[in-house]
C-alpha cells in the first residue's frame, strides 16, 4: 500500500490524500461502511459502487467465529467470497472482544474469551489475529490493542498503553509485509501524556498507518477534539490517519479539519434500520406519524435513489409495517448522505474552500436541526459492538448480549 499526500489545507490542516492498495484507490478523506459479517447490511455490493463507496471495514471478531478464517480462505480469501473486488480493512477483534465477548481474560500473551454466539472459548494473541486478517485478504490490517473503558483511572491507562505497545511490536515482527497494510494503534484514554507516549512508540515501531483508538467510547465531545488535536500532529505527516469508530457528521468535520484521513462507523446503516435519516436539516425519524401523508422526499437537497422516487409517507409506512424495503431505501439514504458529504469535504479541501464549508455544515445544521438534538446527542456510541465496559478486566459478563446479536452495524 502506499499513500499519497496530496494537499493540506493552509486555512486548518485538513488532508486530501489517496490510498493505494492492492484492490484499488481510495481518495481520502474516507468514510467506510461497517460490513461486519461480510456484508453492509441490507445493501448489496452492487449498490456499494453505485454510492461510489470505495473502501468497507470488515470485524475479524465475528467473521473469525463465524464461517471463520480458514473457510473463507479455502473459499478463496473475503473479496471473493462476498464477490467485492474493491479495498478492504478488517480490526483486530480485539474491540469487539471487549464489547461482546463473555469471560474474557487479558494476559501478556493475548485475549481470551467465550464467544457470545455459543459459549466456545477462544484466545487471540497479537500473532493470532495478523495470521486471521492475512488468511481473510485484507488490504488494510490492525494490530491487537487493548481498548481501554471509559472512564478508567489513569494507572490503569497507563499499564494498559504498555500492553498494547508490547502487542504493537509483536504483530509488526509477525506481519513485515507492507501489502497488506498494518497500521498500528494509539491509545491513552483521554490523558494527553499517556497518549503522547503511545503516538511516540508507535511511530519508533513504524507502521503503514496510524489509528487512534478508544475514542467515541463515551467520552466528551470536547475530550474527542482535544485528544485528536493534540496526537494527530505527533504523527509522520506521509502516513495515513484512521480515527476508529467516529461517526456523528459533524464529528467527521472537526476530526478533518485537525488533520484525520479515515473513519468508520455504524452510524449511517444502524440508524438507517431504526428509521432514523440523515438530512441536510439534520435528523429526521421517519417513524413520526407528521409524515404519514407527506407526498416530499426525505431530503429535498438529496439525488439517492430513495429521495428520487419515494415519498416520507411511502417510506413511513415501510417502516410502520416492517418491511425489508424499508430497511434498504433508508440505509441507501443514509449511506448516500455520508459519502456524499465526504465528496464536498474532498472538494472543498481541493479548492481550500474546506473551512467555509466546514462552518456552513454547522450553521444549516444548528439553524434547522430537528427535535431540537445533535446527531451526537442521539446517539453516542460509535464503534462496532458495545463500548466496552469500566471496570476491572477480569469480569464476568451477565450475559445481556442478545440485544446485539446479529444487528450491530
Ligand atoms: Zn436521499
Amino acid at each position: 500500500m502506499k499513500f499519497e499526500l496530496l494537499k493540506i489545507d493552509p486555512a486548518t490542516g485538513a488532508r486530501r490524500g489517496r490510498l493505494h492498495t492492492p484492490h484499488g484507490t481510495v481518495e481520502t478523506p474516507v468514510f467506510m461502511p461497517c460490513g461486519t459479517q461480510g456484508t453492509v447490511k441490507a445493501l448489496s455490493p452492487q449498490e456499494l459502487e453505485g454510492e461510489g463507496v470505495e473502501l468497507i471495514l470488515c470485524n475479524t471478531y465475528h467473521l473469525y467465529l463465524r464461517p471463520g478464517h480458514e473457510l473463507i480462505a479455502e473459499l478463496g480469501g473475503l473479496h471473493r467470497f462476498m464477490s467485492w473486488p474493491h479495498p478492504i480493512l478488517t480490526d483486530s477483534g480485539g474491540y469487539q472482544v471487549y464489547s461482546l465477548a463473555e469471560l474474557r481474560r487479558i494476559s501478556e500473551e493475548g485475549v481470551s474469551f467465550q464467544s457470545h454466539l455459543d459459549g466456545s472459548k477462544h484466545f487471540l494473541s497479537p500473532e493470532k489475529v495478523i495470521e486471521i486478517q492475512q488468511a481473510l485478504g485484507s488490504d488494510i490490517i490492525m494490530a491487537l490493542d487493548e481498548c481501554a473503558p471509559y472512564p478508567a483511572a489513569y494507572e490503569y491507562v497507563k499499564t494498559s498503553i504498555e500492553l498494547t505497545l508490547r502487542w504493537a511490536r509483536r504483530c509488526r515482527e509477525a506481519h513485515t509485509s507492507r501489502n497488506p497494510a498494518l497500521f498500528g494503534i494509539v491509545q491513552g484514554g483521554v490523558f494527553p501524556d499517556l497518549r503522547e507516549r503511545s503516538a511516540e512508540e508507535t511511530v519508533r515501531i513504524g507502521f503503514e498507518g496510524y489509528a487512534l483508538g478508544g475514542l467515541s467510547v463515551g467520552e466528551s465531545k470536547t475530550q474527542t477534539y482535544e485528544v485528536i488535536a493534540s496526537t494527530a500532529p505527533m504523527l509522520p505527516l506521509e502516513k495515513p490517519r484512521y480515527l476508529m469508530g467516529l461517526g456523528p457528521p459533524e464529528d467527521l468535520l472537526e476530526a478533518v479539519a485537525l488533520g484525520i484521513d479515515m473513519f468508520d462507523c455504524v452510524m449511517p446503516t444502524r440508524h438507517g434500520r431504526t428509521g432514523s435519516l440523515f438530512t441536510s436539516q439534520g435528523r429526521l425519524n421517519i417513524k413520526a406519524a407528521r409524515y404519514a401523508k407527506e407526498e416530499g422526499p426525505v431530503d429535498p437537497e438529496c439525488d439517492c435513489y430513495t429521495c428520487r422516487h419515494f415519498s416520507r409517507a411511502y417510506l413511513r409506512h415501510l417502516f410502520i409495517t416492517g418491511e425489508l424495503l424499508g430497511l434498504q431505501l433508508n440505509t441507501l439514504h443514509n449511506l448516500h448522505f455520508y459519502q456524499n458529504l465526504m465528496q464536498q469535504v474532498r472538494r472543498a479541501i481541493e479548492a481550500e474552500t474546506f473551512r467555509e464549508f466546514k462552518a456552513g455544515f454547522l450553521a444549516k445544521l444548528m439553524q434547522e436541526r430537528e427535535d431540537n438534538q445533535s446527531w451526537v446527542e442521539v446517539d453516542k456510541g460509535g464503534q462496532e459492538g458495545r463500548r466496552p465496559r469500566s471496570g476491572k478486566v477480569r469480569m464476568k459478563n451477565k450475559g445481556s448480549t442478545k440485544e446485539v446479536k446479529g444487528f450491530n452495524d
